[in-house]
């Protein structure tokens, strides 16, 4: 590394508690869908004190309506919005970069299963507890700090970099297709999402739909005269399942080796309300995995295929068919080549720090990684933080690999934007 490398990795170091501080003050915010706002006034304002200046980038369904990756939801966007704050270049001749992080966690139900409240951070033995910890407020506050370490060890950039903050990685992708859609991009794109310091160079694509069944009500003592909603679910189960079997026979080159990349997850079910009546409605949503390749249009085609064959073999979903609605997540997924600027200059930066390369990472999951590959121009990928747990109980990030990662964020801007000392 070179001296003014040093002195920049050193000021990330001396950062380290507000990065701990900041990243507590974002788990305390319990931002749920449609709960965002507290948590984005705290990214905002930290933007502010540390001389960014933070701008709001609305989600607009209707600007949205025609792009193809916008996923229709049932719920809106009023008082909802991301946030930008880019850094202007102090000369000419760098490559621009891009920092996005979600601001936005999922519930922590079922509560009884923490061993203490998940909103209330707390840190024990170099691990830092709380939803959100690890996905991936950790992970904001070291992009954040990252760049102010630029500025705190009294350096300049030979290109902009952007600071983008958004709602949505968990249920839509909007949040950043928004962004994307109002210009927002760069040369590269960096995302730390808690997948350790690994490079991504591969993710699935994600749908989710649910599924409307009817029944017929009766009183229990005339069982035989209903129709039961819930048990009407249980051949639509089994025939996804089908689907999923076979939407694995066929691996995509960049997912062999790992055992089940692509799942269905029944994630919602609902139902009845008296044990003592047949319940004439029940519901359930899903989350589809599809390798990349595979179109949104192709996956909706076959669970709807798949749907309507398994209503058909039943008497009573033959002539009541069951209803399907996409809502949500319909982002393709994608496999890039590891071999790029972006991705070597990322991983010069862990060998400088490490003294091991970062290893490639396949993603049975999606990130926001998908309105960067699919609609933008840059070189984009994740490398961030290790965690524990998360989208479960007692989620857990590892308070040293959080500020590893803002190292790597600052070292690849000295590199990668062409640092002036
Ligand atoms: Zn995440």
């Amino acid at each position: 590394m070179e001296k003014s490398e040093q002195k920049l990795i050193s000021t990330v170091e001396s950062l380290a508690p507000e990065i701990l501080d900041f990243t507590s003050r974002m788990v305390a915010c319990a931002s749920t869908l449609g709960k965002e706002a507290p948590v984005l006034e705290v990214m905002e304002n930290e933007l502010s004190l540390l001389g960014f200046d933070p701008v709001r980038v609305e989600i607009s369904p209707e600007d949205l309506a025609d792009h193809p990756g916008f996923a229709p939801v049932p719920w809106d966007y009023e008082g909802r919005h991301n946030l930008i704050a880019t850094r202007p270049a102090d000369a000419a001749g760098g490559k621009s970069a891009l920092f996005n992080g979600h601001l936005d966690v999922v519930s922590p139900e079922p509560l009884s299963r923490w061993e203490r409240d998940p909103f209330d951070p707390i840190e024990q033995d170099g691990w830092l507890y709380g939803r959100g910890a690890g996905d991936m407020k950790a992970g904001v506050a070291a992009m954040t700090y990252a760049l102010h370490a630029v500025n705190k060890a009294g350096m300049g950039l030979r290109a902009p970099v952007t600071i983008e903050a958004v709602i949505e990685e968990e249920c839509s992708g909007n949040g950043a297709l928004a962004c994307r859609n109002a210009g927002i991009d760069a040369e590269a794109v960096l995302i730390p999402e808690p997948f350790g310091p690994t490079i991504l160079t591969s993710q699935v694509g994600v749908a989710w739909f649910k599924v409307l069944l009817s029944g017929v009500p009766v009183h229990v003592l005339e069982t035989q005269s209903g129709v039961n909603a819930i048990e009407k679910c249980y051949p639509l189960f089994l025939a996804l399942r089908r689907l999923e079997e076979e939407l694995n026979r066929t691996i995509h080159p960049a997912f062999i080796g790992l055992k089940h990349p692509v799942n269905l997850n029944i994630g919602v079910i609902k139902g009845g309300d008296w044990p003592s009546t047949v319940p004439a409605a029940a519901e359930f949503h899903c989350r589809i995995g599809f390798f990349p390749g595979v179109s949104f249009e192709s996956i909706r085609q076959q669970v709807t295929n798949c749907i309507e064959r398994a209503a058909a073999e039943d008497e009573w979903l033959a002539l009541n068919p069951p209803s399907l609605d996409f809502y949500g997540f319909r982002s393709e997924g994608h496999s890039v080549d590891a071999n790029q600027d972006a991705f070597r200059t990322l991983n010069d930066c862990q060998m400088s720090l490490t003294g091991r390369p970062a290893e490639e990472f396949v993603s049975t999951a999606t990130t926001d990684l998908r309105a960067f590959v699919h609609f933008g121009n840059g070189q984009a990928t994740c490398f961030g933080p290790i965690a524990e747990k998360i989208h479960a109980d007692n989620e857990r990030v590892d308070i040293s690999s959080v500020i590893h990662t803002a190292k790597a964020y600052a070292l690849f801007l000295a590199r990668w934007c062409s640092m002036i000392d």
